[in-house]
């Protein structure tokens, strides 16, 4: 089960309790219980899965949620209070620091995602005004060099390395001597996330072998042990960093217990969203933009610019994921280019639109089928296309119109979700 899906299995569950009548323990145990089947799906060990529900039975008193409380939310708490607990690997990662220099070692089985993950990692530093270069040191596996090579001619980061090839010696013992010679100031282990729980063995023997400070899991983006991979590695106390959620140098997000259970959830992930916000938003257009959120005004402007940032950034709909009960309809994964064809669609009928129009938070003007025919005529499209963008408007506008008010909260601080 895709993580999205286990997800919304563990928010139907809560919802489901939510809407019964009387709240007692069978119904509290029926929720626990499909929480499990969906953890277990998701490859969770059973044991953790055992401990998550015992730990949530304890918690959870029926006699709290009796009327007047807000029960989905006491038991959602409980359940984000424990999914927190089972990936929780207690302790920080280092991380790089400006102005210095930070020697990073790649480390994992072939196949696992480092030569992809290497140059996402380095691409996601250089955004953030790092000067990443990318040295080769596999020299196992045939082509790695010129793979990386490749990728990070691609991203055009510095690249460096031996290219040298050879297939005896032990992976571990040539893993050691490298990091013997670089004296890295971080080891991080990559790892694959389709070998669900059994990530647990296989972090253990890299730990043993050289001092791992952080995990990256690849390959989230498809399988059904995400679940399983991630507490599984948690349980080895190696704080996972990163998630590779794609074949794509950006798909790739930096990875922090709380904001992705709460993702997970249904909840929010506030400060994904404010990075995604820095990342994909230019610096000129953040302030007015969140400022417009708060107010929780959407204009067809404010879409205008969006849909700008869209074509010349790519993954807005990234941005909008993070925001609670916002689905990726707008660009589906996969189907960028029809996506981004639409989009430019959208732009030429607002490009005939008063600016009156454009600026306008009341719907109703829409309603007017006059209006409708002239931006068809004037952009040379159907009335039909164009209710067709004013329903996109609309959906939009509804998404984030929920926004009006929030408190954005600062990066790491999620007390006002
Ligand atoms: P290495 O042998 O450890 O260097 O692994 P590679 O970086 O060559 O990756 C192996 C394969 O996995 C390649 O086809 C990558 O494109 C693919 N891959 C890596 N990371 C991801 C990811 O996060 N999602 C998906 N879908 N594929 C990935």
């Amino acid at each position: 089960m895709v993580l999205a899906e286990l997800g919304g299995r563990i928010s139907s569950a809560l919802q489901k309790m939510s809407n019964v009548t009387v709240i007692d323990q069978k119904a509290v145990q029926e929720c626990i219980n499909e929480i499990n089947r969906a953890l277990l799906q998701s490859d969770v060990s059973f044991k953790l899965v055992q401990t998550l529900a015992s730990n949530l039975k304890k918690t959870v008193n029926p006699d709290d949620l009796a009327a007047g409380h807000n029960k989905r939310k006491i038991m959602q708490q409980a359940v984000f209070n424990e999914l927190c607990g089972l990936l929780d690997p207690g302790k920080p990662s280092y991380t790089p620091k400006k102005g210095k220099q930070c020697v990073v070692m790649f480390v994992g089985l072939q196949g696992s995602g480092k030569t992809t993950t290497c140059t996402k990692y380095a691409h996601y530093y250089r955004k953030k005004g790092f000067k990443p270069s990318l040295v080769c040191a596999d020299t196992f596996r045939a082509g790695a060099f010129d793979q990386l090579k490749q990728n990070a001619t691609k991203a055009n980061i510095p690249f460096f390395g031996s290219g040298r090839h050879k297939q005896e010696a032990s992976l571990f013992e040539e893993m050691r001597q490298v990091s013997e010679v670089t004296k890295p100031d971080l080891i991080i282990f990559v790892m694959d996330s389709s070998i669900g729980q059994a990530a647990f063995d296989q972090a253990q023997a890299f730990k043993q072998s050289v001092p791992v400070g952080a995990v990256i899991i690849t390959k989230m983006d498809g399988h059904a042990k995400g679940g399983g991979a991630l507490s599984a590695v948690a349980a080895t106390k190696s704080p996972v960093i990163f998630l590779g959620t794609g074949e794509h140098m950006d798909e790739f997000e930096p990875f922090d217990v709380k904001p992705f259970v709460s993702r997970l959830l249904g909840m929010g992930d506030w400060s994904g969203f404010m990075d995604k916000i820095h990342d994909v938003v230019p610096m000129d257009q953040q302030p007015e933009l969140l400022q417009k959120l708060s107010e929780g005004s959407f204009t067809l402007r404010i879409m205008y610019e969006q849909f700008q940032n869209i074509l010349k950034l790519g993954p807005l709909n990234q941005v909008f994921s993070m925001i609670p009960g916002f689905s990726t309809e707008l660009m589906p994964k996969g189907r960028e280019k029809e996506s981004q064809a639409r989009i430019k669609k959208f732009m030429t009928m607002m490009d005939s639109m008063t600016n009156a129009e454009l600026d306008s938070t009341n719907q109703k003007l829409f309603a007017e089928p006059s209006r409708i025919n002239r931006i068809a005529r004037g952009s040379g499209h159907t009335v039909q296309e164009v209710q067709e963008m004013i329903d996109e408007y609309k959906r939009l506008a509804k998404v984030w119109t929920k926004m009006k008010g929030l408190k954005i909260p600062k990066k790491g601080d999620m007390s006002a979700m």
